[in-house]
């Protein structure tokens, strides 16, 4: 009964802000009545109109310009499935970035061919995973190994004495069986599969680590972790949460804990290229690219003190495929630690890239937008695997790492042969407009 009064009020208020004009939405924003990120919400299902309104606060009251079309008329907001994003994926809405999209490829990988979508202003980066794809083909393809699997989220609790910090310890493993199950029973997808835990002081730091089906997991263990953490406290009632999330994860910061345990996705692709493949497409000698990975890739990053940045530029490629398919492009940062390993093999050349933390899903965020999902489609792994759940996103991650051996093998060859700058000459600094 309060439940249908309640809905009853709410429809007439949605149909009194309906009936009324823009204007008088502005002004009503203006003394705080309706809040300026509640315009989604307040005149829904109508999310263009409220995407509007806000557009002239903030032309008029926040952003005013003096140019004859004001910044905002450029960015687009129309024809938007804008119910997919509200409460979801973005607040505060004034529009969207429209990001070209190129395709490179298709890359022969595990036997079959896969798209390669890339979101990029980066001129040379498609054309040259493009040629990297290429070279792999014709030396007979790229295979692909998934060796780990788990999304990762570490709660740091706080006790008062060092015996109770050692008592959480061992209550994780020794009762992990139990805490396991409190896990589980938040989700129908996520699988606890180990809980890694560090003494800091008085306080435990414990690593989740879960598989999560399909999707890229981090809103799933953090409820599984709330959970779990609810269970300890029974059991130590003087355990302080201090956050969900503290830090030894690691998410969207570089940390050797990712580089060494993984996480997400732990890939390794290898292809071997074939001598001629290497002098005719690449333009340069298996000897050279050999040489070069160890001085730029091995020695040059070592010397820099990098974690996992053993590589020439998978991040322009991670990068790049995480925005075509709606990932979180924060998790570039470990996503596109990478080693890559060049080797002489007889007279070719072998090629491969050790990934150990791909994070990526086919279900959640912005992998449900229509544009982002159409490219998972293009790749052959949008949406829930309902046979096999888990398998769309593993080949996510496969296809990421197959895609950054091409941007490696094409960008290494480049540097080898002298190319890089006169390629960036060419295809990023073509002149503008007549
Ligand atoms: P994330 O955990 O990556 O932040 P969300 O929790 O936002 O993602 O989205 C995952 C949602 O998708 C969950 O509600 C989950 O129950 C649902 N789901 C449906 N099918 C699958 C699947 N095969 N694997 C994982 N999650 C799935």
């Amino acid at each position: 009964m309060r439940r249908s009064i309640a809905l009853a009020c709410s429809s007439a208020k949605i149909m009194s802000l309906a009936s009324k004009s823009d204007e008088e939405i502005i002004q009503q924003v203006r003394s705080k009545k309706i809040a300026f990120y509640g315009l989604e919400q307040a005149l829904a299902p109508d999310y263009d109109r409220a995407i509007r309104i806000r557009r002239e606060i903030v032309k008029t009251d926040m952003c005013p310009s003096t140019a004859s079309k004001h910044p905002l008329d450029t960015l687009p907001y129309q024809n938007y499935n804008w119910e997919r994003v509200v409460g979801q994926c973005c607040e505060n809405i004034l529009g969207y970035v429209p990001v070209p999209v190129g395709i490179a490829g298709p890359l022969m990988m595990d036997g079959k061919e896969v798209a390669l979508p890339m979101a990029t202003t980066e001129g040379a980066l498609v054309a040259s995973t493009h040629r990297g794809a290429r070279a792999i083909n014709l030396s007979g393809g790229c295979r692909t190994a998934l060796l780990k699997e788990g999304m990762t989220r570490a709660p740091v609790v706080e006790v008062d004495s060092f015996e109770e910090a050692i008592a959480v310890c061992r209550f994780c493993e020794d009762n992990f069986e139990m805490l396991k199950a409190a896990f589980e029973s938040t989700t129908r997808f996520g699988k606890l599969r180990s809980i890694k835990c560090a003494m800091a002081g008085r306080e435990v730091h414990m690593r989740f680590s879960a598989f999560t089906g399909d999707a890229m997991g981090m809103n799933m263990i953090t409820k599984g972790c709330d959970k779990a953490l609810g269970v300890l406290k029974e059991h130590i009632p003087s355990i302080r949460v201090l956050s969900l999330s503290g830090n030894f994860c690691t998410d969207k910061k570089p940390s050797a804990v990712n580089w060494i345990e993984g996480r997400g996705k732990s890939v390794v692709a290898e292809a071997v290229i074939k001598k001629d493949v290497v002098e005719k497409v690449l333009k340069c000698t298996v000897d050279n690219i050999v040489k070069l990975n160890v001085s730029k890739n091995l020695r040059g990053s070592a010397l820099a003190g990098s974690i996992g940045g053993f590589n020439a530029h998978a991040a322009n490629v991670v990068a790049a495929m995480y925005i075509a398919t709606g990932q979180d492009p924060a998790q570039v940062v470990e996503s596109s630690t990478c080693m890559t390993s060049i080797d002489k093999v007889g007279e070719d050349m072998l090629l491969s890239v050790t990934m150990p933390s791909i994070e990526v899903g086919a279900v959640g965020g912005g992998t449900g937008l229509p544009s982002q999902r159409a490219m998972l489609e293009l790749m052959g792994c949008a949406g829930a695997n309902a046979e096999s759940p888990g398998e769309n996103s593993r080949q996510i991650a496969r296809v990421v790492a197959g895609a950054v051996m091409c941007g490696e093998l094409s960008l290494m060859a480049g540097h080898a042969a002298g190319h890089l700058l006169s390629a960036h000459m060419k295809l990023n600094r073509k002149p503008s407009g007549p």
